[in-house]
């Protein structure tokens, strides 16, 4: 046998019945953003490096080092997987002119790549549905998408989930706020560590997002943004913290809340939960005004979250709001090779009117016994074995036999004709 060849690491195969849990959500989620008018951009997983370079910010954690950057070996171009959604989207709009008849409200759902450490809630390969709102600029787009968001845990039935809720302000308020940050942290210099020490003059913001234990105090009490905040920030802030208290919908104010990406403006968000343990983001995301004029484009404005696929389902599997995994609704047992003719054509006609029925089918040991068969029927979770008996036919009938008690209509052993499997097919619907 050949060495095997195992998956990147950090970099997850998503199997049955798991998967089963993926479509299930994606589902759900593509049913509410449907409610609020929301449309789907597929974007590529690749795209130009510079894209993330200027549009994330040179000094963010995902392109300083999280980020899959390679060269094309056969063009030499700049190339990188992407780490997240945004910059995509506003890139296809800005290049599709899609803003030409108005905002746009777009989702997109699939795989980011970041070069971390994997552990629980952290991968290389993970995977994100996100949502942008763009072209809108007042505040109520913002508390829209939070509500977006709010729904869907209300709808999911997960509990605590807090919304984290700041603001950035505008450019020139954040620069008079990074003077006073610099000035602040130089003054205390010998309480930063390695990291703050590096983004003091860099990316001062940053080191209000400190994880160090050790700088809590020092950050605790430094110059808070929303005291350098004009009054049209301010007006924009308090609206949207009036609507999210006329939805009902509950938020704290954490000043300490940055963001790693440049492009955010005015409000930005977090959804967190404690019961993830340390990757206790489940969503998060925010007013991103100056993007699209960073990446080329005529200025519009833009507010969006994007939320963690694999935290929302694991924190589903905490709090146990994950559905059954799905089961056929027939299983069809094959005593014998020679009724392949009828099994196959009989199981096409059923599946035409919508049943999920799973056949048995030979292997390299051949056709198995009546006893294993029933054995893997019973293990499919089916409600129904469908037998094509000899006895049976020899009469142009197959047995209908219920595997469990109180699941559907049939509740004993009987009998249909192959060639009506149409007028029978919903009866093993039914009860579903
Ligand atoms: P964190 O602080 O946890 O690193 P982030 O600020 O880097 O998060 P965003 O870029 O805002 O995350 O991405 C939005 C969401 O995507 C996060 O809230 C999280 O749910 C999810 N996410 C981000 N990075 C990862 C990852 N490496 N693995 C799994 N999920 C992730
Ligand atoms: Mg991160």
């Amino acid at each position: 046998m050949s060495e095997r060849i195992t998956a990147v690491k950090g970099m997850n195969d998503i199997a049955p019945p798991d998967s089963a849990h993926w479509e299930w959500l994606e589902a759900r989620v593509r049913a509410l953003l449907a409610r609020y008018g929301y449309r789907n951009l597929r974007t590529p997983i690749v795209e130009p490096l510079a894209l993330f370079v200027r549009g994330l910010g040179e000094v963010t954690d995902i392109v300083e080092k999280e980020m899959y950057a390679f060269e094309d070996r056969l063009n030499g171009e700049q190339l990188a997987l992407r780490p997240e959604g945004t910059a995509g989207v506003v890139r296809a709009v800005v290049e599709h002119n899609l803003l030409y008849d108005g905002p746009k409200r777009l989702y997109y759902m699939g795989p980011m790549f970041r070069h971390e450490r994997p552990q629980r809630g952290r991968y290389r390969q993970f995977h994100q549905i996100g949502i942008e709102a763009l072209g809108l600029a007042g505040p109520e787009a913002d508390a829209e998408v939070i509500a977006l968001a709010a729904d869907l845990w209300a709808e999911l039935g997960v509990q605590d989930v807090t919304l984290e809720l700041n603001t950035l302000g505008q450019p020139a308020e954040r620069a008079a706020h990074r003077q006073a940050l610099i000035a602040y942290f130089e003054q205390h210099r010998d309480q930063l560590d390695a990291d703050a020490q590096r983004r003091l003059y860099t990316n001062p913001l940053r080191i209000l997002d400190t994880k160090n234990p050790a700088m809590q105090p020092l950050v605790e009490a430094a110059p808070k943004l929303l005291d350098h905040l004009g009054a049209a920030s301010r007006a924009h802030f308090e609206q949207v913290c009036r609507l999210l208290d006329a939805l009902g919908i509950g938020y704290r104010i954490n000043p300490r809340l940055v963001r790693g990406l440049d492009y955010y403006h005015h409000t930005v968000f977090e959804f967190v939960t404690t019961s993830l343990g340390a990757q206790g983001t489940v969503c998060a995301g925010g007013r991103y005004d100056g993007l699209v004029a960073e990446l080329g484009g005529k200025p519009a404005p833009g507010v969006g979250w994007a939320m963690g696929v694999e935290r929302l389902l694991e924190l589903l599997k905490a709090q146990q709001r994950l559905p059954a995994v799905p089961v056929p609704d027939a299983y069809a047992i094959v005593p014998d090779a020679a009724a392949w003719p009828q099994v196959l054509p009989t199981l096409r006609a059923l599946r035409a009117a919508g049943v999920e029925v799973v056949m048995h089918a030979s292997t390299a040991d051949g056709l198995a016994s009546m006893k294993a068969q029933f054995k893997k029927a019973d293990a499919s979770g089916a409600r129904y074995a469908l037998i094509f008996g000899a006895d049976e036919l020899d009469q142009g009938m197959v047995a209908i036999k219920p595997l469990r008690e109180g699941v559907g209509p049939i509740t004993e052993q009987q009998r249909r004709p192959l060639d009506q499997a149409l007028s029978w097919a919903a009866e093993l619907r039914a009860a579903r």
